[in-house]
């Protein structure tokens, strides 16, 4: 397995479980909490890439929030360090515990009871160990929409999902996933129990605490449970896959989309050729919706929580006017509507299998970058160039939430490159591609976070201001350090 950490690794604390502290420990979360052998710790030390192994004296599953705060003040007071871990399919390593790591990960699978669904305030009470995609169905069966929606729902669990501040393909119209939260409850890294668990839409007493949580990465605190946000339910949708002209004509059937669909787009993905025939390759069942002569796509989906009424013009009848004068205007090349739910499903597959088609398709390089929507084109343009001018064979795939301005910038390694070889180049095209997104105003993280993947781009690129800050609040809250440590920042 090949190893992707950092050359030079932060200090993190080194106190390694004694028996007394395993006892202790077992005495809290019982025996099923508590996964002490090498075989049972490997998924747990293993990001979801196959990209980093770690270490860990045990992992620990507690059931309830008085376990996880019984077991983080017992660490506390030993200066044992803890991960915490939802799901563990971050992309950045957030979850895996460096090599170096002697102390504990927290998995929080076993807390997952949905405590209360309040269809009439349109809020949901959930623990954080609860599976993104359950959370969705549960609001459906109560005719509620839970907006988070991203292609790893069926393991990402709510507690990760906040805690990276996830993004996903609803972002356009919902925002991310600070947005969709009212409260949270969170163990402090000595123990403590914030109850912010409160369901108001309106609450300025002082500074708004759960966002400081949220997008933390687990280095400030573990969140136990949140009150979500909820929607009415889409009632009428339309998802069609358009062949467009370029990245540009994407952006204008994007601007005139809203208007179009009466302000009812919801997703809006760009997605290269290249990205739909790696998927094509690797998911099986996936079909080519639409091949038209272009490198370029867009995924489309209108959704409104108004029911469709016979004789009146719906979703679909708006994206077919819509689609003509696009056609007319020579944006679009072609265009496919889906006309049931399955063939809807079938669009999506292509656009969330595009992660798990390149782990199979082999070494890779991905940049999740995010910059001013309307310059979008500009950076795709002169970041193919500066990255092919690096390593000419390189296979670029690049596609991304072109609605929140947020591109998954991603090259295939050249064909029969090894890691090793690839990971030779690693360095000057990230410093390529992340100089130039900043020069631009953008961003080097857009959704996915920093995790031990982007420690020092984050270190290089923000500003002293700005890293003391942080570095300010870690030290408040956490002075032992043995909240996720040697993640997100150096201190
Ligand atoms: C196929 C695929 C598609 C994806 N698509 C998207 C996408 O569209 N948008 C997007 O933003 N991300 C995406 N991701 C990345 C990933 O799914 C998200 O970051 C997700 O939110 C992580 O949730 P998790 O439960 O797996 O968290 P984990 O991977 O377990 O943890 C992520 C981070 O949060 C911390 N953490 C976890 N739980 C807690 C907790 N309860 N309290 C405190 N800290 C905690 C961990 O320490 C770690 O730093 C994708 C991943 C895959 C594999």
């Amino acid at each position: 397995m090949p190893a992707a950490f950092p050359s030079s690794p932060p200090d993190i604390p080194a106190t390694p479980l004694t028996t007394e502290m395993r006892d202790a420990l077992r005495a809290i979360v019982g025996q099923k909490g508590l996964i002490e052998d090498e075989h049972g710790k490997q998924p747990f030390v293993t990001d979801w890439r196959g990209l980093l192994v770690g270490g860990a004296g045990a992992i620990v599953r507690p059931g309830s929030t008085e376990e996880v705060s019984r077991v983080v003040r017992l660490c506390h007071e030993h200066g044992v360090a803890i991960v915490p871990q939802g799901g563990n399919t971050g992309l950045m390593g957030g979850a895996t515990p460096w090599p170096a790591h002697t102390g504990i990960v927290l998995s929080l699978g076993r807390m997952n009871r949905i405590l209360e669904v309040d269809p009439v305030g349109y809020s949901m009470t959930v623990e954080a160990g609860c599976v993104l995609q359950t959370l969705q169905e549960t609001a459906s069966a109560h005719d509620r929409f839970l907006p988070l929606s991203l292609g790893a729902q069926g393991s990402c669990m709510i507690g990760g999902n906040l805690s990276t501040n996830a993004g996903g393909v609803q972002v356009l119209r919902y925002g991310n996933a600070r947005n969709l939260v009212l409260g949270l409850e969170v163990v402090l890294p000595n123990g403590e129990v914030w109850d912010g668990l409160r369901a108001l839409k309106k609450d300025n007493t002082g500074y708004d605490l759960k966002h400081l949580f949220m997008g933390a990465e687990g280095t400030l605190g573990i969140i136990t449970k949140a009150v979500l946000k909820l929607w009415p339910a889409p009632k009428d949708v339309c998802t069609a896959w358009l062949a467009v002209r370029d990245p540009r004509a994407a952006l204008e059937i994007l601007s005139e989309a809203h208007s179009a669909s009466e302000d009812n787009v919801g997703s809006c993905e760009l997605m290269s050729r290249s990205a739909i025939d790696m998927v094509l390759r690797h998911i099986p069942g996936t079909q080519d919706p639409l091949k038209a002569d272009t490198s370029w796509y867009l995924l489309l989906e209108w959704s409104s929580a108004r029911p469709r009424r016979d004789g009146t013009e719906g979703m679909s009848e708006k994206m077919e006017q819509f689609l003509a004068d696009q056609l007319e205007a020579g944006r679009v090349r072609d265009a496919a509507i889906a006309h049931t739910v399955s063939q809807s499903r079938k669009m999506w597959r292509i656009r969330e299998g595009v992660a798990e088609a390149s782990r199979a398709e082999g070494p890779g390089l991905s940049y999740d970058v995010s910059v001013a929507i309307s310059r979008i084109p500009e950076f795709i343009d002169l970041g193919l160039k500066a990255v092919l001018g690096i390593l000419p064979t390189i296979r670029p795939y690049p596609l991304g939430h072109i609605g929140d301005g947020n591109l998954h910038f991603s090259f295939m390694g050249p064909l029969g490159m090894d890691q090793q070889t690839l990971t030779q180049y690693k360095g000057v095209i990230t410093r390529a591609v992340n100089d130039l997104i900043t020069s631009m105003g953008g961003s080097i993280s857009a959704e996915h976070g920093i995790g031990i993947d982007k420690l020092d781009e984050l270190s290089h690129y923000r500003s002293k201001t700005e890293l003391d800050i942080m570095r300010t609040i870690k030290r408040a809250l956490d002075p032992q350090n043995i909240m996720n440590p040697g993640k997100v920042l150096r201190l």
